[in-house]
């Protein structure tokens, strides 16, 4: 069976549903719902953003063991900068938003092959799509450098980016044998993933309940008729399964906390995301990579900060080295010591912080306690409350009988149990996010109408951490030999199998 794969970044799953409800998707209804499934309870991975988001849907892996673990990340492992000179950036840490998208396909895991190396006999394209590894046929998202330059003029916007995704998808099918030195595939692809930004963008600008947002959600609709026209043209309608679905959904943000600047006031030197041009010149104690706004990774030395501060003297830290969660919890700064782990878990705009003790214990720290996660053999997964209240609030589920602390569940078992709590399927997920050595070795995830880090003009939504309404995606599925149930939850990892059915 052939598949088209749309992507709509950002996109939330009860605004989408409920948008079908108001019948206001006539083309999604058509040609996707009546012909396939709603899939209810759809979870995307942690981070939930752009990027390692995408690659569950054409790797069947999380993040975590593709060791994509951000939007931004730094690479401790590849030790300090001062031995890489000027180009140093390019090998220890990375930045997603801007022309680094174009490093993803080399920083994901090579062990985990892509849906266009599984699909290597056959014509793929990815259009649009900054994952592109195996795939025959590559459009690249040049539309994209066009709505940030004409987007302030509103001559090009994100909706026309969403529009000439599916042109390029009709053209690419329509054309095929047509016109060889255009780079058009000879027959119609077996599978194309097509990207659509327009949402997200709509989204983090004018918040992710907002008319502007629903408006952006009626285009690509009319996107998906089009995609519909041409396939009933050329009579492959039926032989075509269209899945639909979303790297994550987004919160509204009206609150903003400059992360980086806290910890500076702190007592520490830290390099943060973009990074500078004066910024890469100095050594740092620490680094801030926030993603979606809404999470970010916090890489500290483990030998703290020296009493005497940059710039009068540069400090030389051996990155390669990691602090472990004792030198966390008494960690050096300028003057004196301080819990890292207090200090940020009592925030106001943090909800929870996550941190890795080994490859089978992780952390869970909230202003007012603190949870374990732990992971046996492949699949097992435990959660228990040591301190305090819950931090992932799932008192209420062990009331039920769902789960009981301590108690050994599979991934499956844990994602059905938690789908529709605040937290969805968050012991696997925090667990697998630390399967990256490039993981942060505090992780954050910010307090609903919070976000990690101001951005002009100030974002009306965030994404990235953890909350189910950046978590929860929509998922729709047609026409396909997966037999996707409506009540079954599933993640976006499997919408791999589904594609590949
Ligand atoms: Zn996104």
């Amino acid at each position: 069976m052939r598949s088209i794969f749309v992507l709509i970044d950002g996109v939330r799953a009860d605004v989408l549903y409920g948008m079908l409800n108001e019948k206001s998707l006539p083309n999604i209804r058509k040609h996707i719902v009546e012909r396939g499934v709603i899939v209810r309870d759809a979870v995307t991975v942690f981070p939930s953003t752009t990027g390692p988001a995408h690659a569950p849907f054409l790797t069947g892996a999380f993040p975590g063991p593709l060791n994509m673990p951000g939007i931004r990340w730094f690479d401790r492992k590849r030790n300090n900068y001062q031995n890489y000179g000027p180009l140093a950036w390019l090998q220890f840490e990375r930045d997603y938003v801007g022309p680094g998208a174009f490093a993803m396909n080399t920083d994901m895991s090579g062990k985990i092959p892509t849906i266009f190396e599984r699909l290597k006999d056959s014509t793929t394209a990815a259009i649009f799509e900054p994952i592109t590894r195996g795939a025959k046929f590559i459009y690249p998202p040049l539309a994209n450098v066009m709505a940030k330059i004409f987007g302030p003029l509103r001559a090009f916007t994100w909706e026309h980016v969403d529009a000439l995704a599916a042109r390029t998808l009709e053209l690419v099918y329509r054309c095929s044998a047509l016109v060889k030195w255009m780079k058009i595939p000879s027959e119609p692809p077996v599978f194309s993933a097509v990207y659509m930004p327009g949402v997200d963008e709509a989204s983090h600008e004018h918040g992710p309940l907002s008319e502007n947002t629903r408006h952006a959600i009626k285009n690509v609709d009319k996107q998906i008729g089009h995609i519909a026209k041409t396939l009933i043209d050329l009579d492959l309608y039926d032989e075509t399964s269209i899945v639909i679905s979303s790297d994550h959904g987004l919160r509204p943000t009206s609150l903003h906390f400059d992360l980086s600047k806290f910890l500076t006031t702190v007592g520490l030197d830290v390099r943060t995301f973009p990074v500078t041009f004066l910024q890469g010149l100095g050594e740092f104690d620490a680094t801030v990579a926030v993603s979606g706004n809404g999470m970010a990774h916090i890489y500290l030395a483990k030998e703290g900060a020296e009493d005497i501060a940059y710039p009068f003297q540069y400090i030389k830290h051996d990155w390669s080295k990691k602090p472990s969660l004792g030198d966390l919890e008494n960690y050096r700064i300028r003057k004196g010591h301080v819990n890292m782990i207090d200090l940020v878990s009592q925030l106001l705009p943090i909800e929870q912080v996550f941190a890795s003790e080994n490859k089978a214990t992780s952390h869970v720290f909230s202003c007012n306690g603190h949870g374990v996660v732990k992971r046996k053999g492949r699949n097992d997964y435990s959660y228990d409350v040591v301190r305090g209240e819950d931090p992932l609030g799932y008192a209420a589920l062990v009331e039920e009988g769902k789960i009981a602390y301590g108690e050994w569940l599979n991934d499956r078992e844990w994602l059905s149990a938690t789908c529709k709590t605040e937290f969805p399927d968050a012991p696997v997920q925090i667990a697998q996010i630390f399967e990256s050595s490039r993981s942060g070795d505090l992780v954050l995830n910010s307090r609903s109408g919070w976000d990690l880090m101001p951005e002009i003009p100030p974002h009306k939504g965030s994404h990235g951490g953890l909350h189910a309404a950046e978590m929860k995606v929509p998922l729709l599925v047609a026409n396909s030999n997966y037999q996707a149930k409506p009540d079954q939850p599933l993640r976006t990892l499997d919408v791999f199998d589904i594609l590949l059915s």
